[in-house]
């Protein structure tokens, strides 16, 4: 009667838990734990005072959308139409829910990429179409040649997470162009981008769908907030749709929260002529290297991290434990929570791997990867 049957609580919601229950240092969840930008946190202070408590119009608080607008041109040399394109949406999560909803229907196929995040599935399932997990090669590369094969008749979308949650891994040229190549074989096919760390790459440059010409005519863009500026639980974000896919999109979405929490849009709002967006990057570089350097000498073998706030690592040398046993006992034997990366696989396949969240003030990384050097 569920009909949801294999969905369970979110790893992240268990980790979490457990380790607050086990006072451990969570590097689990993905969140920061340093303080957000004083310029944010007096704006809203200011305007919990002004007139910003009403709805805002339904897709967003109109000067938000034209700075969003602002913010694609000046990253990406896109123009977008505030009015007709852009949407505030409640998180990145209710983006994704609100157009898979809004576009699938019973018997669409979604390819999605294994290993991948958790949220794309519940939506695909809840719209009665079917997910089709295509695996990424070793390296955590793209394997155009299986997805390829994966497409069929039924292919309604394909989703890519770019920089990508859990691994680290960025998108680059080549992948790009494979991609095009085939969606011009399936001019159908629409393709869902979920780029919440677009702000979030270190060496090599993000490459977002909004610089790829050929892509644009089909693609919904979800950006988040949350990740950008360091308030995940502030819960705002937004996609970028081309006009006849954002209509039906905004069908779902009045209905689903109609307008997003007006003092966090116009917070946001302020603060994009503040922030200079291009500094994300080098200070989540700076955590990563500062988090790689104290892990060392420990017994982890760590992965490579081309974006995102996320290190993945190998316990491999350590323990034959399962993944999701393996950081039970790191919580209560070491006090340091992460997450298994068996649980963002279709079949739970565990390669000995888990993911830390380094966005930690240092004083956290410093105790967390000691206590992980004594292992
Ligand atoms: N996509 C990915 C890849 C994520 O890692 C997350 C969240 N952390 C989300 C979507 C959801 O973002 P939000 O918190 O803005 O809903
Ligand atoms: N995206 C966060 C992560 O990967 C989790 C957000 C959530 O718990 N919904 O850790």
């Amino acid at each position: 009667m569920s009909k949801l049957p294999n969905v369970t609580t979110s790893i992240f919601t268990v980790m979490s838990k457990m380790a607050s229950e086990h006072n451990a240092i969570n590097l689990s969840q993905g969140f920061p734990n340093f303080p957000v930008d004083e310029r944010l946190t007096e704006t809203v202070s200011r305007l919990a005072k002004e007139e910003v408590h009403q709805y805002t119009p339904m897709s967003g608080y109109t000067p938000l959308l034209v700075k969003i607008a602002a913010l694609v041109k000046s990253s990406y040399n896109r123009n977008i139409l505030p009015e007709t394109e852009i949407l505030v949406t409640a998180g990145a999560t209710q983006a994704i829910f609100t157009a898979l909803l809004a576009i699938l229907k019973p018997n669409d196929e979604v390819i999605i990429l294994d290993p991948s995040y958790d949220c794309y599935e519940a939506p695909i399932l809840l719209s009665q179409a079917k997910p089709i997990r295509v695996a990424l090669n070793d390296d955590y590369t793209p394997n155009w040649t299986t997805i390829e094969k994966a497409f069929s008749q039924k292919t309604k979308m394909i989703i890519i997470n770019n920089p990508h949650n859990p691994t680290g891994k960025i998108l680059n040229e080549s992948d790009f162009e494979n991609l095009e190549f085939l969606l011009e074989k399936y001019p159908n096919v629409l393709l869902l981008s979920d780029e919440v760390y677009e702000y979030i790459t270190f060496e090599q440059k993000h490459i977002s769908t909004h610089s790829r010409p050929k892509l644009l005519d089909r693609c919904i863009m979800v950006s988040s907030f949350g990740k950008t500026f360091h308030v995940t639980g502030w819960k705002i974000g937004y996609l970028v749709a081309p006009d006849y896919l954002m209509k039906e999109i905004k069908k779902v979405h009045q209905f689903l929260v109609f307008s997003v929490n007006s003092i966090c849009q116009v917070a946001v709002s302020e603060y994009l002529d503040l922030v200079s967006i291009n500094k994300i990057g080098p200070f989540y570089r700076e955590k990563r290297d500062y988090f790689r350097t104290l892990l060392k000498n420990s017994r982890f073998k760590l992965m490579p991290c081309e974006g995102t706030y996320f290190q993945v690592a190998s316990y491999a040398n350590i323990s034959n434990e399962n993944d999701i046993d393996f950081c039970k006992r790191l919580i209560t034997e070491y006090g340091v929570a992460a997450i298994p990366i068996s649980t963002f696989y279709e079949n739970g396949k565990d390669l000995k791997l888990i993911r830390f969240c380094f966005a930690k003030d240092n004083h956290t990384l410093e105790e967390a990867t000691k206590r992980l050097c004594k292992i």
